[in-house]
């Protein structure tokens, strides 16, 4: 009976431990979001240890995967574009417009998803050498989705001119229903603006306006140029370093001023031609959201397909972090300038979406995590070439 007592003494106080505890959780009243497009932004950033530990520099990333409604950076863009539309009476919510984009797949998936709360149609043209994920997702949001073979933008059917070709006809077809709109993401100054108002802000304040470089893929140029209009003016001292995968041009034109040259091998072969598993960043042409932000590109580091899936899944065996091809590109890079630097900076990248996302593609290439080969190291990961 005593022994009773005591224990039913015992667990009064743990549960009075337990309503303490919460009290505090209780006092913060009101955070409510408004539907999926209030989960947009104000994505935390996160140290990541295994990196920081191993460069003495602080690595920091933005977990853009955490914005709720595409699970990408890309929600931001997406919500910028459909608004200033609406602004601009191009678009009227719930009247069944239809939005059309040429995307490789995160704009779409933020595009689709915002689309359906809104009441638009969803229409999108997207290479068909992406992650099947993508397309499958994309389906599933109730989009109409053009899966075309992967060519040079000169090419009429390439997807993003796939994309503005399905916006006019849309227009100029009298039977079909709503308004058709382009959203046009690679020359929209809906898409920096996003980033400028949004991203960099956000990095500002969450590091106190400390940092000594900023470090990013480009696609269409959008995060790296918003983020860096926004940051330079503030900190002059900021280095912004563009991270490029194998294919691309853009890293010749930050260093050499040319989109191909014979300085670089890699970037001789055009983005569409080679047979790389990085998607979503890397291109052969200087879109309006790069071309806004150039001139504050401090410089670039090239990155392989094999240093990326090395980074990959040691983000996840030492960090738990399950990231997809940009997103290791990016912290590939990060770490590359951390050396440069030297210890004690402060880098901060972007973490872009989910290994999920990438499954079939970027993930299926690798080892299974903790396989054979045993523990890599991570200058290993740095130096592998191919
Ligand atoms: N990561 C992923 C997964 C993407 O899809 C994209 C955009 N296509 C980027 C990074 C690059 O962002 P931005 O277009 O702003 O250059």
């Amino acid at each position: 009976k005593r022994r009773a007592h005591i224990r039913q003494k015992e667990s009064q106080g743990l549960l009075d431990k337990a309503i303490e505890s919460v009290e505090s959780l209780e006092e913060e009243k009101d955070d409510i979001r408004e539907g999926i497009e209030g989960c947009i932004g104000n994505t935390p950033l996160i140290k990541i240890k295994s990196l920081s530990d191993a460069t003495g520099c602080e690595i920091l990333a933005k977990a853009e995967f955490l914005n709720g409604a595409g699970n990408s950076p890309k929600d931001r863009v997406a919500l910028s574009i459909i608004q200033m539309a609406e602004e601009r009476g191009l678009l009227i919510p719930h009247s069944g417009d239809t939005i059309y984009e040429g995307t490789v797949g995160s704009t779409g998936i933020s595009l689709a998803a915002i689309c359906q709360a809104r009441g638009y149609k969803a229409h999108i043209c997207m290479p068909n050498d992406m992650a099947v994920e993508k397309s499958d997702l994309l389906l599933k949001l109730g989009a109409e989705v053009e899966r075309v073979r992967p060519a040079p933008i000169v090419d009429q059917d390439q997807f993003v001119n796939l994309a503005s070709r399905r916006a006019i006809e849309h227009t100029t077809n009298a039977n079909k229903p709503g308004r058709g709109l382009f959203a046009d993401q690679f020359e929209t100054e809906a898409n920096w603006r996003a980033h400028y108002s949004g991203t960099g802000p956000e990095i500002y304040g969450q590091t106190g306006g400390h940092l000594d470089a900023f470090v990013s893929g480009a696609g269409t140029g959008g995060t790296l140029s918003g983020v860096a209009l926004y940051l330079k003016p503030k900190l002059p001292n900021l280095k912004v370093v563009l991270a490029d995968p194998p294919g691309s041009g853009l890293y010749n034109r930050v260093k050499f001023g040319v989109m191909f040259n014979n300085k670089e091998k890699e970037g001789t072969r055009r983005r569409h031609q080679v047979d790389t598993i990085i998607e979503g960043i890397g291109i052969n042409r200087v879109t309006h959201n790069f071309d806004v932000g150039r001139e504050l590109i401090d410089d670039a580091i090239r990155v392989t397909d094999d240093q990326a899936i090395g980074m990959a899944k040691w983000l996840v065996e030492n960090d738990g972090i399950f990231v997809g091809s940009s997103s290791a590109v990016n912290c590939v890079a990060a770490t590359k300038l951390a050396k440069q630097l030297g210890p004690g900076h402060r880098i901060v990248t972007l973490l872009c979406d989910s290994g999920a996302r990438h499954l079939s593609k970027f993930w299926a290439s690798t080892e299974p995590v903790g396989g054979a080969e045993g523990d890599i190291s991570l200058d290993a990961i740095l130096e592998s070439r191919s």
